[in-house]
């Protein structure tokens, strides 16, 4: 497997791994643990996480107060958190927040407490890392507030408060309140449990681009392994993901891909994402990001901005060649699909692309089991070319998704904003009816904006141009 895992939460530097921890971690990285963020639940222990940061390479400490803490913690706390929150191993404030499931602590202690290293961390601009059990609507109100910022905090030109709910439990509404504050959230072993069906439907709704794993270790063992009762620990990060995988349709592989950059935008720790990838595999299926330029600037497109899919990065800083493309599809087989794609219009570059299908049909005709090959389009390159492409394609590629995105010409110049201005629908409409015509399979997609009519859109593509439509969310490729 490519990118490893990491592990957003564990407690390593409890006495229940003082016996064993060297073989503990080097377990975790057996089980291919690229990186583990261990938070401290008080001075103390934020010291201990530092302490074994500084040792194991993989590991990297929070430091702050747990709820559990509050009523204990020492005269100068803040200080000293803040002191050790200059280490450079130090890449958060927590583990913080508050729990009146157990109670602990005074509820209104709690609640200082949480405020005050929310503050810290705004003003040191670190994230944090909230736990929260049966105190939702005081988190949120308070991880809200501090977002707001006080005078004094708008003041300093603070950043926004950044963070990761921990082994979330909520239901969806309070889920998406998360997001909405910017926040991310992180599914412990509790995923895994029989009973928890709901908190595996909220999995199922939320983008996955903001979702985070973690093992909470010693607690909250997964099932199968270890089985509930046990002690937990990071190698077992792989069967949250696997259940994951399975809610979300997705490989393991993409989950571990897309979680592990998930940290590395909150936390700046795991292996970068690599930028410029060519071929990118989602589930079984290759896509071929050509280029970058498109005759459109839809309103929808992360082109310019953040060209991420599913954890990989598409930004080029140059067009690959037909070489590199051949060599970053590699030696693979055995795909379901293989698709000419990518944040860009590839029939831009229509000699490549034909190379390359040429090129896949020959290695098919050689034995190998043939891809179906399939370009996603936004059906303008008769405008680009001067010419009707379509029979050039044809004999090569028998399935297009053309981008139809709209019910109208209209609504279609509002969206998708075509440097073919008012031709630009029509041009759309007309190549699908040429490659239906063709004998190709097209399915017409249209991004789900909110208001769009959908149900206009399906009568254009499937009553007048007999294609198939295909809504796809908003902000979500392949
Ligand atoms: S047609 Fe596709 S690549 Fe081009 S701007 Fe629209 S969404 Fe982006
Ligand atoms: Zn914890």
């Amino acid at each position: 497997m490519g990118v490893g895992f990491v592990d957003s939460h564990l407690h390593l530097d409890l006495s229940l791994f003082d016996e064993d921890r060297d073989s503990v971690v080097s377990r975790a990285r057996q089980a291919n643990v690229v990186a583990m963020l261990n938070p401290g639940h008080n001075l103390e222990s934020s010291r201990k996480a530092i302490q074994l940061a500084e040792r194991y390479a993989e590991l990297y400490a929070a430091v702050g107060v747990h709820p559990h803490d509050a009523a204990a913690e020492e005269p100068r706390g803040e200080e000293a958190i803040r002191e050790l929150a200059r280490h450079p191993r130090v890449v958060a404030i927590g583990e913080i927040g508050l729990d009146y499931y157990r109670n602990l602590s005074p509820p209104e202690t709690q609640r200082r407490v949480f405020l005050k290293y929310l503050r810290l961390a705004r003003r040191l601009n670190l994230p944090v890392i909230v736990h929260c059990r049966d105190a939702f609507e005081d988190v949120c109100g308070m991880l809200e507030e501090v977002q707001a910022g006080t005078p004094a905090l708008q003041e300093e030109k603070t950043q926004a408060l950044r963070g990761v709910l921990h082994s979330f439990s909520g239901d969806e509404s309070s889920a998406f309140r998360l997001l909405d504050i910017g926040f991310f959230i992180s599914f412990s072993g509790q995923i895994t449990y029989p009973k928890s069906d709901s908190l595996r439907s909220v999995a199922r709704e939320l983008p996955i681009e903001k979702v985070l794993i973690e093992t909470d270790s010693p607690f909250l063992p997964p099932q199968p392994r270890p089985g509930r009762g046990k002690r937990n620990e990071p190698s077992f990060v792989s069967h949250v993901a696997e259940e994951l995988a399975r809610v979300k349709g997705l490989s393991v592989e993409d989950v571990a891909r897309i979680t592990t950059g998930n940290v590395r935008r909150l936390f700046g720790i795991g292996p970068e994402i690599e930028a410029g990838q060519i071929a990118y595999r989602i589930r079984n299926s290759l896509y071929l990001n050509i280029t970058n330029e498109c005759t459109n600037a839809c309103v929808f497109c992360r082109r310019q901005t953040n060209p991420v899919v599913k954890g990989h990065d598409l930004r080029l800083d140059r067009e690959p060649t037909f070489e590199e493309i051949v060599a970053a599809i590699g030696e693979h087989h055995g795909y379901d699909e293989i698709v000419f794609c990518g944040y860009g219009e590839p029939l831009l570059r229509l000699e490549v692309v034909k190379q390359v299908a040429q090129f896949l049909r020959g290695k098919a005709n050689a034995g190998e089991t043939p891809a179906l090959l399939r370009i996603n389009t936004n059906g303008l390159a008769n405008l680009v070319h001067g010419r009707n492409i379509v029979p050039e394609l044809i004999p090569l590629v028998r399935n297009f998704s053309v981008s139809l995105n709209a019910p109208s010409a209209e609504e279609y110049h509002r969206l998708c904003r075509s440097r073919y201005g008012d031709l630009a629908y029509e041009e759309v409409k007309r190549f699908i009816r040429e490659c239906r015509e063709g004998g190709a399979s097209v399915i017409a997609t249209v991004v789900a904006v909110p208001g769009l009519d959908l149900e206009a859109c399906r009568k254009v593509a499937e009553e007048e141009l007999g294609a198939t439509l295909r809504v796809r969310e908003y902000d979500e490729v392949g």
